[in-house]
């Protein structure tokens, strides 16, 4: 058994991986044989990630404010605390806040045999986001 009291620093995401200021929270890492990688992360209005994929699929868990998702090729979707989002293993997508609030949410998948999480491909323009 391991504790981490608080001992993890809030990170802030960066900048070829997110459009506008977002923070991250280590929730559970890698190690050894197990692959879980979870964290909370914090979107400002208006902030999200760039288009990726995840190896192995992604369940985002929302816990406050209100946020934007968008697999590509479809609608951008309205998400609310409570809600909860699975991306499937390669499906191009991302995730965000709506543009005048906060978003957070718990992020959760498993990396693959090489310890990738993801992807990463263009950001999200503002056409796109706004779309
Ligand atoms: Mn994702």
């Amino acid at each position: 058994m391991e504790i981490t009291r608080n001992g993890v620093n809030t990170t802030p995401g960066r900048a070829e991986w997110f459009t506008g200021a977002v923070f991250v929270d280590s929730v559970a890492a890698p190690s050894g044989g197990a692959r879980i990688s979870a964290s909370s992360v914090r979107f400002t209005p208006g902030a999200r990630t760039a288009w990726h994929t995840h190896p192995n699929g992604q369940t985002i868990f929302v816990t406050e404010g209100e946020g934007r998702a968008q697999r590509r090729g479809g609608p951008v979707e309205i998400i609310r605390p409570g809600d909860r989002v699975f991306f499937e293993p390669g499906e191009e997508h991302w995730h965000g806040a709506a543009r005048t609030r906060f978003m957070s949410h718990i992020a959760m998948l498993e990396v693959d045999e090489q310890g990738n999480n993801a992807t990463w491909l263009d950001h999200v323009t503002d056409e796109e986001y706004g779309a």
